[in-house]
């Protein structure tokens, strides 16, 4: 009798997954071991000798036709500070790329993941932009930073939050898309889409689909600056498509989704802090279609690899200040935790140093 199509589980991500899922299969295995693999393997299983709930024979098939394991990311470095771990990952092709995980008081964690080895946008406050971009990430290899035993064996368990804001242009990765479904998928992530956040400096194509697919999602976008050619000078892609450009979709996304959108605004001294640029970007919120919508989140610069040298930090107090005349110019806004900076916890950093190209100028913010 064939099954009702309410008790199939969904189809297995493209990817190391589906091989999986394939070969089990062609084996003639139950579904439910596929279930059994994907379990452990949240859980924290690294291999599958370890996945204890399948038979020794199909684990013996499964080491002989996939190696030890299917996860393709291995430690090359670690650093650890206050609530915060940093890793340089390596993957099979011999890519690196960063993966930070931020421990809260209340007892949670929070990764933020990488979603490219490098990154094509050449932003000129960015440590990772100054790499050039080598690749994106398969689906495997941004999952692979969420479920990494490292943290997932924990006691809390994997991460319950997810920042796409290390190394990459996370829209420019198509293979994000797929990321996002593998991880609030019920039978494999399991997360709430609510929980996780993309930031994009403006791929304004990229960004309407998202806001199509995954509208939970929670959408960061940068802004820098509210002056075109300022913020083209910052971050590039402001010449193909341009801040207002992005503020529309997000527009129509607020609308729709009612989800609260944060802005992004990276504070470098004497740059970007001045009383034009905070009532011009006050300005910019107050004419969204829903600006109680939309929260500014005020990022600290600090000095980064491959930055352009001239910028500096603002001091801390000057961030504070920055946030509390927006309030009183009526913005919702924030000062952005960072975690870190005793460890230069900055996406990009921990590579560039590893490969030698660049020299230290101290910690550094996230670039995003
Ligand atoms: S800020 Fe983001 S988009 Fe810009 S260069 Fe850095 S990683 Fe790329």
């Amino acid at each position: 009798m064939p099954h009702s199509p309410r008790h199939e589980h969904p189809p297995p991500p493209p990817g190391i997954l589906a091989e999986v899922h394939a070969f089990l299969r062609g084996l003639g295995a139950p579904s439910y071991r596929y279930q059994q693999l994907v379990t452990a393997f949240q859980r924290g299983a690294q291999s599958f000798d370890e996945v204890r709930d399948l038979p020794g024979d199909l684990r013996q098939l499964l080491v002989s036709r996939f190696g030890l394991t299917v996860l393709p990311l291995e430690i090359e470095s670690v650093r650890t500070g206050a609530q915060v771990e940093k890793v340089l990952f390596r993957t099979r092709s011999g890519a690196r790329v960063e993966t930070v995980l931020s421990r809260y008081r209340a007892g949670w964690s929070s990764v933020c993941v990488s979603t490219q080895a490098g990154c094509g946008l050449a932003c000129s406050f960015c440590a990772t932009g100054a790499l050039g971009l080598e690749r994106n990430l398969s689906v495997d290899e941004i999952c692979a930073q969420v479920v990494h035993r490292r943290w997932s064996s924990e006691p809390g368990g994997a991460p319950k939050s997810v920042a796409f804001m290390g190394m990459g242009e996370a829209l420019a990765n198509p293979n994000v898309l797929t990321a996002l479904s593998v991880l609030t998928a019920k039978d494999h992530g399991g997360l709430s889409p609510r929980r996780i956040t993309v930031s994009t400096v403006g791929l304004a194509p990229a960004l309407a689909t998202l806001t199509e697919t995954h509208p939970q999602v929670t959408l960061t976008l940068s802004v820098h600056s509210p002056f075109p050619e300022q913020r083209a000078q910052l971050i590039p892609l402001e010449r193909r498509f341009p801040l207002e450009e992005n503020l529309a979709i997000l527009d129509r996304h607020v609308r729709r989704a009612r989800r609260k959108t944060y802005l992004a605004y990276l504070l470098i001294e004497g740059v970007n802090d001045s009383e034009d640029h905070l009532e011009a970007l006050a300005k910019l919120v107050h004419q969204r279609s829903r600006p109680e919508l939309f929260h500014v989140s005020v990022i600290r610069y600090n000095a980064a690899f491959g930055a352009d040298p001239s910028f500096r930090a603002p001091a801390s107090s000057k961030v504070d200040d920055f946030v509390a005349r927006l309030h009183r110019l009526g913005i919702g806004a924030t000062r952005r935790q960072q975690f870190g900076a005793d460890i230069d916890a900055a996406c990009g950093q921990l590579r560039a140093e590893s490969m030698g190209r660049l020299r230290q100028r101290g910690p550094s913010g996230d670039p995003h």
